[in-house]
């Protein structure tokens, strides 16, 4: 707070260093009316009435909520009558002021964004002072003219001046002491040397002062000071777009100096934003957009809800989309070894089929070589089955060939592979099995098919099988797939040659690979 002593010395300063404005003549006539004890009522009424703007003007604020709830007020004298002179006076001087200094030439103050920020700080400080019950009928001016002094320095100094206010990031107590630092006084000191240059009465200029400072504040302005402090906070919540948190810290500030409950805290934040709007227009400015603040945090959480809701259908539907993605390759899976199956099996007997003991015949080969252990190959044919044919019909075969399939794929373990190697002869590759070890099998394979009786129109169909058989026992590396085939098919031919229904075992010859 600066003392008395130092003020004149700064004022000169001010005085020195600013170009201060005159005051508007308007302005001059009105407090001069005021000051009259007789007949100011009606001169008051009389200067306003002389300019027809001006009382448009004054009409429109006077219907608003903000100074009058009771009836239409349609003229001035009304007007003066049901608020009083001193509010009257105050309106007029509002415009009067605005309207003057609206423009600066040559300079790059932003006039609208000063006037617009002056105008919701009047609105928020006229309101405040209603609901704390402050009886000071100069609040709205008072609030209105508080930053006088940064126009006026913006006036002068310009650009310098913008940066300044830049650099300050708009924090009040950071401005001042900058522009103390810079001019030797700041804008409190000048919106104050200003309406005194003015001849404003004391009491709308003295609380200016010190506005921004929440302590030391000399009586008899300590609380209009408040409010003034308090006004400029709310105003920057709609003009300067602060955080939501800041006017969460302002609605706490409020509840805790004035005893508002938070929801009365909330009406005056919503109301400040509701009769800018209109306030703002008044002063032939464009309000721009001012949300209520309850609105504002409403479309904040509706737009919070909708990204936890987009948050929540997007983890559910990537769940879906997983769960979608998992089941085709399930199916994809089940599709591959669907066509697998059709691709390497028999669609008859549902054995493997020529391609498949073939793959199969190889890779065994491979495994035997590399863990040196034994591989074993069966060949065996149907005797005479051209004979079931034409004695039962194709139809028959077919349900012999069926049953011997099935009758063999049972009577193999399960690493043996059983295919149907062509018409009606078959294969089995038998992993692991020794030269003794496939004696004993195709022997019991033979024993096996001889037993299978397949019924047809009430006939028991019998049939016998030869078969040839052959091992690699890693004795040759040499020994290949088809050499292996070959001496099992010279051990079935043998078979058949010698009386069939037997099984023939060759050992694989190099010679026999052409
Ligand atoms: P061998 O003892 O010398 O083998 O005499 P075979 O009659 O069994 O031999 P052959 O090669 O003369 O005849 C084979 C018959 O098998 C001829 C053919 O019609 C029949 N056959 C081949 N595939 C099928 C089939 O899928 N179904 C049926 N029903 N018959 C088949
Ligand atoms: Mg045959
Ligand atoms: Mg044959």
């Amino acid at each position: 707070m600066q003392t008395n002593e130092n003020y004149a010395q700064i004022q000169q300063l001010i005085e020195t260093e600013l170009n201060l404005p005159s005051p508007p003549a308007i302005a001059v006539q009105i407090l001069n009316a005021v000051q009259k004890d007789d007949g100011a009522l009606s001169e008051l009424g009389d200067i306003i009435s002389s300019d027809p703007v001006l009382t448009a003007k004054m009409l429109s604020v006077a219907n608003t909520s903000l100074f009058s709830n009771n009836g239409e007020i349609n003229n001035i004298q009304r007007a003066m009558s049901v608020l009083g002179t001193n509010v009257i006076k105050n309106i007029a001087l509002s415009f009067v002021i605005a309207s003057e200094l609206n423009s600066g030439s040559g300079c790059d103050f932003d006039f609208d964004l000063f006037w617009r920020r002056a105008i919701t700080t009047a609105v928020s400080a006229e309101l405040l002072s209603k609901t704390v019950h402050l009886d000071n009928n100069d609040i709205f001016v008072s609030a209105l003219l508080q930053d006088i002094g940064m126009l006026v320095i913006g006036m002068t100094k310009g650009i310098e001046y913008n940066t300044i206010i830049k650099e300050s990031h708009r924090c009040p107590l950071q401005l001042l002491s900058m522009e103390k630092e810079k001019y030797g006084f700041d804008h409190q000191q000048v919106s104050y040397a200003l309406l005194l240059s003015w001849q404003l009465p004391e009491s709308i200029y003295a609380p200016i002062l010190c506005h921004h400072h929440d302590e030391n504040v000399p009586e008899p302005y300590a609380n209009t000071s408040e409010v003034l402090n308090f006004a400029d906070q709310l105003s920057a919540i709609y003009i300067e777009s602060q955080t939501a948190e800041k006017a969460r810290t302002i609605q706490k500030n409020l509840s805790n100096r004035y005893k508002l409950d938070e929801n009365q805290a909330l009406e005056l934040l919503d109301n400040v934003a509701i009769n800018c709007r209109k306030m703002i227009e008044s002063f032939d400015l464009d309000p721009g957009e001012i949300l209520p603040y309850s609105t504002l945090l409403q479309k904040a959480n509706e737009e919070l809800g909708k990204l936890n809701l987009s948050n929540e259908q997007m983890i559910l539907e990537m769940g879906e989309a997983k769960e979608k993605a998992e089941k085709l390759a399930l199916n994809l899976q089940d599709a591959n070894s669907r066509l697998k199956e059709l691709v390497y099996r028999d669609g008859l007997t549902g054995l493997y089929n020529h391609r498949y003991f073939q793959e199969s015949l190889a890779n065994e080969l491979t495994r035997a070589s590399r863990y040196q252990s034994p591989v074993s190959l069966i060949l065996f044919d149907i005797d005479f089955f051209k004979k079931v044919n034409d004695t039962h019909g194709h139809p028959a075969g077919d349900l012999v060939l069926m049953n011997i399939a099935r009758a063999v794929t049972t009577a193999v373990r399960p690493c043996d592979i059983v295919a149907r190697y062509g018409g009606e002869e078959f294969a089995v590759i038998l992993p692991e099995t020794s030269a003794a070890g496939v004696k004993v099998f195709a022997a019991r394979l033979r024993r096996c098919v001889e037993g299978i009786a397949t019924l047809v129109d009430g006939q028991l169909i019998y049939v016998t099988v030869s078969a040839g058989a052959t091992t690699f026992d890693n004795s040759n590396s040499k020994i290949s797939k088809s050499i292996l085939i070959e001496t099992a098919d010279r051990g079935l031919y043998q078979s058949k040659q010698n009386g069939r229904n037997q099984v023939t075992i060759l050992e694989p010859e190099l010679s026999i690979d052409l």
